[in-house]
């Protein structure tokens, strides 16, 4: 639902909901801060959902709808929740980061007016010296000033040393927080976000290039009987198998993903259909040869198969109309018999 609100939010009525949903956190007496304004845009564009009727019982509610209540529901219900915690997080420890960091320096600053001032002061009373102790008395004030300037600077390199070191952890840290909002989890393949994105991406450069995309969509067989007869757990070793030689034969420029529970696709960019048809079939030989064992048990699972539809993309076509043709030609294999793989341009000949 939450993904149909963002396709929604790209397509034609965008502006209409971004004015919709200002005008009515208006009339709700709420500020239009970047969190409510998400909020408000997800409730428009699915007003039934279970963030739309939540956020339905609230406003009709005697409540105040506070900076809490936005966070509670964004946590709650928004698809970018954690992510966004752990970036204001890292945002929070980067700014006492760089203000502590400011501060050294504008220490270090005022430090060296002070040493400036110093030198002037030597620099008068050495025109008025008579005596050599006085000049002696000038010369060692000198050198007590140059000591407590030197410590000063090397504390701030010090200063600056650690802060750099933390800033490059954050960076790394956040890096890490991007990671695995782009992971699945349980097969550490691409997930269904990311794919997305890719999937955008993939059509843009093929436009741009006059380049070709193909896209294959993979379904274990009868898995909900496998779930039935050994168990959820196993069923997510199994997936966790299918994954890793969907992975191992999808490997990089290819894109693998999970896209949804025991659904996975894939994203050939430049590969004939005969090419990916290769690859599919490679996949689905390599999953039915094997029996499985439940490691627990050591019971013999037989084998599970796949069935996979691909589309190679028409030229300008959207990305879910893509999916959707891929979707259909795995429906075929499906109706087929399974542990087949469809090229849609065979579906639309015997259609
Ligand atoms: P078909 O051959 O037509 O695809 O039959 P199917 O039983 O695989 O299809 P269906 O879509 O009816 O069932 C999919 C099942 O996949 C339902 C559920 O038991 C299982 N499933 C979905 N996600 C997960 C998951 O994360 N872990 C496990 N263990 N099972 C899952
Ligand atoms: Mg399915
Ligand atoms: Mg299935």
């Amino acid at each position: 639902m939450t993904t149909q609100v963002e396709t929604a939010l790209r397509g034609p009525e965008a502006f209409a909901m971004a004015r919709k949903a200002l005008i009515d956190m208006e009339a709700a007496g709420v500020w239009p801060t970047p969190l409510n304004f998400e909020l408000w845009l997800h409730y428009i564009g699915d007003p039934e959902g279970p963030l739309g009727k939540e956020m339905s019982r609230l406003l009709a509610s005697s409540d105040p709808f506070t900076e809490g209540t936005s966070e509670m529901l964004a946590a709650e219900y928004l698809p970018r929740g954690r992510l966004s915690d752990e970036i204001r997080d890292v945002g929070a420890v980067l700014n006492r980061e760089l203000s502590s960091m400011s501060d050294a320096i504008a220490h270090a600053k005022k430090s060296q007016a002070a040493y400036g001032v110093t030198l002037a002061d030597a620099s008068a009373s050495i025109e008025k010296v008579a005596q050599p102790e006085d000049l002696r008395e000038v010369v060692s004030g000198l050198s007590d000033a140059t000591t407590r300037i030197q410590k000063e600077n090397s504390a701030l390199e010090s200063r600056l040393d650690a802060s750099t070191k933390e800033v490059a952890r954050l960076r790394e840290h956040l890096e890490q927080v991007r990671r695995d909002a782009m992971t699945d989890a349980l097969t550490n393949l691409a997930n269904r976000k990311a794919f997305d994105e890719e999937l955008l991406r993939a059509c843009e450069v093929a436009d741009a290039n006059k380049s070709t995309v193909c896209l294959a969509v993979l379904d274990i067989d009868h898995f909900k009987r496998f779930n039935d007869t050994w168990g959820h757990q196993t069923g997510d070793q199994v997936l966790r198998y299918v994954a890793s030689v969907i992975g191992r034969v999808a490997k990089s420029p290819r894109v693998a993903a999970r896209y949804g529970g025991e659904e996975f696709a894939i994203i050939f960019a430049n590969e004939s259909t005969a090419m990916v048809e290769v690859a599919l079939n490679r996949i689905r030989q390599e999953i039915g040869a094997r029996s499985l064992r439940r490691r627990s048990t050591n019971d013999d699972l037989g084998a599970v198969t796949i069935s996979a539809g691909l589309a190679q993309r028409h030229p300008g076509e959207s990305g879910s109309s893509l999916l959707d043709r891929a979707d259909g030609a795995l429906y075929v294999s499906k109706r087929n018999g399974r542990n087949l793989v469809t090229n849609a341009e065979n579906v639309a000949e015997a259609a």
